[in-house]
């Protein structure tokens, strides 16, 4: 179908398209790279009067070390973050992660903080963020603000971002030396994920030091599945302990049930994951 007819603006600075959504009200919608939301707009299931588009905003692209942290402009498409070595040496789970977000078409126009923004419960980038205690930096009229990965993810394509405000970056804490992994179950290549597990693991000698792991499509947000993170450490990078910690991976999730799978095979189908995740990432 034909998007609704809409005003477009390309402003060039944060402020400006600041302004424009601050004149635009709730008629307003930003675009990063259109992946998600020209879709949506073709179904007719969003008719703003105006689109802002961000592609002209030139400080919100490119990555960025920052002592501590990793930096990723919102609008870093995600072949950049794929290919930056800075991403891949400390903070390897995203590089994971991004490598399998949809194809290379998607990747080249689809951005880091749209993708996250628009929250899909079964996108690939909440999870890695959410493992990794990512923080996301907001601009609004009243300045910027920082909110922590825990409190962004709010509901099924809900974020705590105000209608006014715009994502402007994501700072991820490096965790050089760690090993990660992305472990995405699809039916068919290039797809969004049935159920996909995200592990980082500090391992020391062959014993699990600390571990993070972050669950997509398991609820209505992205999850952490802390009982497996304490479960493993301590424990030996072995099959038979990792796949002792993984047993409790379903705990407190509300997985979907639809054409791909029911609630019971995808409580099932993450332990499977968690396991072959984290050993993965303590090979790494
Ligand atoms: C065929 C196809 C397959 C895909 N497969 C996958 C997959 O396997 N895994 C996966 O994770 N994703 C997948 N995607 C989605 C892809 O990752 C998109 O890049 C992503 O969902 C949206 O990013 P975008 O930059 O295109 O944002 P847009 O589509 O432009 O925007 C998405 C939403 O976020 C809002 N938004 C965007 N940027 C900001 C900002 N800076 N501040 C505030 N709000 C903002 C917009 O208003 C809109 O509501 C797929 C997309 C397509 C078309």
């Amino acid at each position: 179908m034909i998007p609704a007819q809409f005003d477009y603006v390309a402003p060039a600075s944060i402020e400006e398209a600041l302004s424009a959504l601050a004149e635009g009200g709730d008629d307003a919608k930003i675009m990063a790279g259109g992946q998600s939301l020209l879709p949506v707009l073709r179904m007719r299931l969003n008719a703003p009067e105006l689109v802002i588009d961000l592609g002209r905003i030139d400080s919100l692209r490119g990555v960025r070390d920052d002592g501590d942290a990793i930096v990723i402009g919102a609008m870093t498409p995600h072949s950049e973050v794929q290919t930056n070595s800075l991403v891949h040496e400390h903070t390897l789970l995203i590089s994971r992660a991004v490598a399998e977000v949809a194809d290379p078409q998607v990747r080249h126009r689809g951005t880091f903080g749209g993708a996250l923004a628009h929250a899909d419960p079964a996108g690939d980038l909440g999870a890695p963020a959410l493992a990794l205690d990512a923080q996301f930096v907001v601009a609004g009229q009243g300045g910027t603000r920082t909110i922590d990965a825990d409190d962004f993810f709010v509901d099924l394509f809900t974020t705590a971002l105000e209608d006014n405000e715009i994502l402007t970056e994501v700072r991820i804490p490096k965790r050089t030396g760690w090993g990660a992994h992305y472990e995405k179950f699809v039916r068919v290549a290039h797809q969004w994920p049935i159920v996909a597990v995200a592990a980082a693991v500090r391992v020391e000698g062959n014993t699990i030091a600390e571990a993070r792991v972050g669950l997509t499509n398991m609820g209505s947000t992205p999850l952490r599945a802390r009982s497996v993170e304490e479960a493993l450490v301590g424990q030996p990078a072995t099959d038979d302990a990792v796949r002792a910690a993984a047993a409790s991976a379903a705990e407190g999730t509300n997985p979907p049930t639809d054409l791909n799978g029911d609630a019971d095979y995808r409580r099932h189908l993450v332990t499977v994951l968690t396991r072959r995740a984290v050993l993965a990432a303590a090979e790494r």
